[in-house]
């Protein structure tokens, strides 16, 4: 392809609107453009990059032998009404209706819809198991899309279903689906690492999310430093045992001043006490109505153990005007102690304190001496606790490390969930009716591809892994108006393409600087620069976009050359 005929519109201006690397430079380098908030024009360069990651899956998904289908986006409300989430799902989900007035939804996922077909065409044992899955775009009115393709109202994901007739069928197809994901975002030449994504149960492997590592990361993951252990989760689900703390004794609740100090932190200081001791209460609105969350000053609430703790939809941190109409001040004062219109919920750290200090529900005034227990009573105690570096592993014990991840991944055994709402049943052997074993496997393949920015990009610009570079080659001719370099480009162009090897030629009437800089940009992993010199010597400038390092080719084994390169990159 020729760049003068390319659309590549490359920005120098960074794009007031986006906050992470990927989304700029996306924007930039001419791979998107914004149509709505969270939906977004894939431009040639970007749908290249796509087509590739989708291919590295589908072959990925076939050799586990997954079978490629594609289900319809427009689902009837029926179906989710039958499995229950047409109500449960939110304000996430796209509805729509139809000119009869009939309920629809845009799929954001679709265990409904493959379920009833399954339902439908499977009788016997001996149809399974099964691999269906699909790429295709996804749709969720996410409540803040944002990050470009990282977090999109409209996006592309790969799908794929899993039926067994048991749990151990499950547990092989799950183990399947675990090396296709592991072999895909190798392949996509992505550091990455699956961490247990499991509802706070300790080791265990209901599901994983395969997370890219990358500051921009929404997700935190804690992980064992220990090779031998490899324990890794995602902080949301992570647990960790509780700690032994220095409970003190129960003395006589006593009300003292505290001007001006809200945190835990400042609280702890201002009173010559552990950070740990001073209670911290985070109200919460949810659809049972407020609740206080209860944890140690030193320690964050886990909102995902917290929501599954009460069974409650909606959870979300109260503003100040709610907290203090609740409660008379404003957060940072307020504690457990006479807190009786709402539900308190405290973590098992909690609990385990005699002598504690918590907000007293009067401005700039906190009581110490407080006694969990004898001064408040918790309608429920449990693991509230987000877990943090340090906090002991819970397989061997050793301080856990953090980082920050992208979810590109997620794999899950569903069990009978949808089989046994929607009647999916098969005969086995005996003639028995037995419930369908199902599993899903997402991969977000335009967040997969705003991840690979993530991790590959410098000052400059993108740098493709070339697994899924847009093209492998760019070739610039250094003055386009010197018929002699114009040809020798031509033929270097021409020379390439025809071995396979994906190369544009940058015949723009543009100054050199400016072609360098939109090469770069756009990420090519290998610029082959012809100059007056390459004329006269048969030799041409090679550089390797990722490390910067260049050499000079003769033209005769420039080919060659190319695809040695290409194979470590
Ligand atoms: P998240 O927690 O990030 O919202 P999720 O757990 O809801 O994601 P899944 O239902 O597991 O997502 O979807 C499978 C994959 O689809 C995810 O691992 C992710 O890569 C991708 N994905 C999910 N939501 C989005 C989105 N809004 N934009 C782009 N990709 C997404
Ligand atoms: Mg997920």
């Amino acid at each position: 392809m020729r760049v003068s005929q390319m659309l590549v519109p490359t920005l120098r201006e960074v794009p007031a609107e986006a906050e992470v690397v990927s989304h700029k430079l996306m924007l930039r380098a001419g791979f998107i453009r914004k149509s709505a908030s969270g939906v977004y024009t894939l431009l040639p360069l970007a749908w290249r990059v796509v087509k590739k990651i989708e291919q590295i899956i589908r072959e990925e998904m076939d050799r586990q032998g997954g079978q490629e289908i594609m289900l319809p986006i427009i689902q009837p409300a029926e179906l989710w009404l039958e499995s229950g989430r047409w109500h449960v799902y939110g304000p996430e989900l796209f509805r729509l209706k139809d000119r009869h007035g009939r309920d629809f939804c845009l799929g954001p996922t679709h265990e409904e819809i493959i379920t009833d077909l399954v339902r439908g065409e499977v009788r016997s044992y001996k149809q399974l198991p099964l691999l269906l899955y699909q790429i295709q775009n996804k749709y969720r009115d996410e409540r803040r899309p944002r990050f470009g393709l990282l977090r999109g109202r409209e996006f592309i994901m790969k799908d794929l279903y899993s039926f067994d007739r048991d749990e151990a069928g499950l547990d092989t197809s799950y183990q399947k689906m675990y090396e296709a994901y592991t072999n895909t975002f190798t392949r996509c030449g992505l550091k990455f690492r699956p961490v247990e994504a499991d509802s706070g149960a300790i080791g265990g492997n209901n599901t994983h999310e395969f997370m890219v590592l990358a500051e921009a990361g929404e997700a935190t993951i804690v992980f064992c430093p220990e090779d031998s252990c490899g324990y890794a989760a995602n902080v949301e689900r992570a647990a960790s045992p509780a700690r032994q703390l220095a409970a003190g004794q129960p003395r006589e609740l006593e009300l003292v001043d505290t001007p001006g100090q809200k945190s835990a932190a400042d609280v702890a200081a201002f009173l010559g006490v552990e950070s740990w001791r001073v209670i911290k209460t985070l109200l919460y609105r949810t659809e049972r109505g407020l609740v206080a969350a209860l944890v140690c000053g030193d320690r964050d609430v886990n909102e995902v153990k917290l929501q599954k703790a009460l069974d409650v939809l909606n959870l979300e941190l109260a503003g100040a005007e709610e907290v203090q109409a609740a409660c008379g001040v404003l957060p940072g004062f307020v504690g457990p102690l006479g807190l009786s219109n709402m539900v308190l919920v405290a973590d098992e750290e909690v609990m385990q304190l005699q002598d504690a200090v918590s907000g007293a529900n009067q401005v700039d005034r906190h009581y110490r001496h407080v006694c969990p227990g004898r001064d408040f009573i918790p309608q429920l105690v449990t693991d509230l606790r987000l877990v943090q570096a340090a906090d002991p592993c819970p397989r061997c014990g050793r301080p856990l490390e953090e980082a920050r991840g992208i979810e590109v991944g997620q794999i899950f055994k569903l069990g009978t969930k949808y089989s046994k709402a929607l009647g999916a049943t098969y005969l086995d052997e005996n003639g028995q009716t037995r419930e369908i074993v199902m599993g899903c496997y997402g991969i977000g393949v335009t967040r997969t591809m705003a991840a690979a920015i993530e991790q590959n990009h410098d000052a400059d610009g993108i740098i493709w892994p070339a697994a899924i570079a847009p093209y492998h080659v760019i070739v610039v001719p250094v003055n386009s108006k010197d018929t002699a370099q114009m040809s020798l480009a031509e033929d270097i162009y021409r020379q390439l393409a025809q071995a396979g090897v994906e190369v544009v030629l940058d015949d723009r009437p543009e100054r050199p600087g400016v072609k360098f800089k939109d090469a770069d940009l756009v990420g090519y992993p290998l610029r082959i620069t012809v100059g007056a010199k390459a004329v006269e010597s048969g030799q041409v400038e090679l550089k390797v976009r990722r490390s910067g390092e260049s050499e000079l080719v003769p033209v005769a084994g420039l080919t060659e050359r190319v695809k040695e390169w290409l194979m470590q990159l």
